[in-house]
């Protein structure tokens, strides 16, 4: 049987959801002898491959970049797992869609003007900050997801049970409807 092609990606988020991804311990031993990692933060592979069998996307849709990207891992991948909060409803980094800044121009100016000690200065344009999404918003919004794995962050436990499930080749999206672990 084929080695399961396993990708984990970051979109707008914080280091807890791939910090409790690393909490699996023992089971990432195990895990490491039946698939393959094609695609991580952790390992240097600049170019989301084709043929991807799970993607664990953890973060919200902040930006262009993570728009682009999230588009191009629906085409080359099997099943999208929507991981942690943040991937799920938008959680932390939506906030900003209720601090009543209506769009991405007044983000910038209250950030980078408004509360600026020195130097206020747009990031604009400079190849650094992508551009901001009008509204922070989840992963299924964008694209259809197979599973969510909810939680800030989910736990190991709750990680390892989505996985198993996949190494065993039972579905995670069942008669359209998908599976929530949490
Ligand atoms: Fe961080 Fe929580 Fe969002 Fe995960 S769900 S990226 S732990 S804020």
């Amino acid at each position: 049987m084929d080695r399961l092609k396993i990708a984990t990606v970051w979109q707008g988020g914080c280091f807890g959801c791939p910090m409790s991804f690393l909490d699996m311990d023992e089971f990432l031993i195990e895990l490491a002898g039946s698939v393959d990692i094609v695609f991580s933060p952790i390992i240097d592979v600049k170019e989301y491959p084709e043929g991807v069998d799970v993607c664990l996307i953890e973060g919200a849709v902040c930006n262009r970049d993570n728009l682009e990207q999230l588009l191009k891992i629906r085409e080359r991948t099997r099943i999208i797992v929507s991981f942690g909060d943040c991937a799920v409803t938008g959680n932390v980094p939506a906030i900003r869609n209720q601090l009543g800044l209506e769009n991405a121009e007044n983000v910038l100016q209250c950030a980078y003007i408004e509360h600026a000690q020195d130097n206020p200065t747009l990031p604009r344009d400079n190849g650094i900050v992508p551009e901001l999404l009008e509204r922070v918003r989840p992963v299924h919004e964008f694209v259809p997801v197979e599973a969510y794995l909810p939680g800030c962050p989910p736990s190991a436990p709750k990680i390892r049970a989505l996985l198993e499930r996949a190494l065993a080749g039972l579905p995670l999206k069942l008669e359209g409807e998908q599976l929530k672990f949490g």
